[in-house]
């Protein structure tokens, strides 16, 4: 396994309320130019979390950070009119919250960001250094 030393948060920059799924990340990455979805993991608007790349490989999420990261995006982050916004549901900001723990564990020392700590982007559009690095 790479090393790992930072877990990095995203949004799909979708539209509050509306499914995606991680097949659809994947064509759209495709369409971008990815061998595949950039993302380890998904988080539904339910809840429930999808597998993306496998963690074993690099991913292709946060530009310069992708060799030592996993990337985690979960299904929102725009209001109805498209401008950035929380929109995570509660089932949502539980499922972050105990796939973030799974990966500390599974990867001790990593630390948890969100994409705007890297890049000029509102992603994921909420204050990951509050909720996830007190
Ligand atoms: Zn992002």
């Amino acid at each position: 396994m790479r090393k790992i030393d930072k877990i990095i948060l995203h949004c799909s920059a979708t539209k509050e309320g509306q499914h995606f799924t991680a097949e659809d990340i994947d064509c759209w990455h495709k369409e971008r130019g990815f061998a595949k979805i950039g993302y380890h993991h998904v988080v539904y608007l339910d809840g429930s979390v999808h597998k993306g790349r496998d963690e074993s490989l690099i991913g292709a999420h946060c530009l310069g950070q992708n060799a030592t990261s996993i990337g985690v995006c979960y299904i929102g982050g725009l209001d109805k009119s498209g401008k950035p916004k929380d929109t995570r549901t509660a089932n949502q900001k539980r499922a972050l919250i105990n796939l973030v723990n799974d990966l500390k564990a599974k990867y001790p020392g990593s630390r948890v960001y969100g994409h705007n700590e890297f890049a000029a982007k509102a992603c994921p559009c909420f204050d990951v250094k509050k909720e996830f690095r007190y």
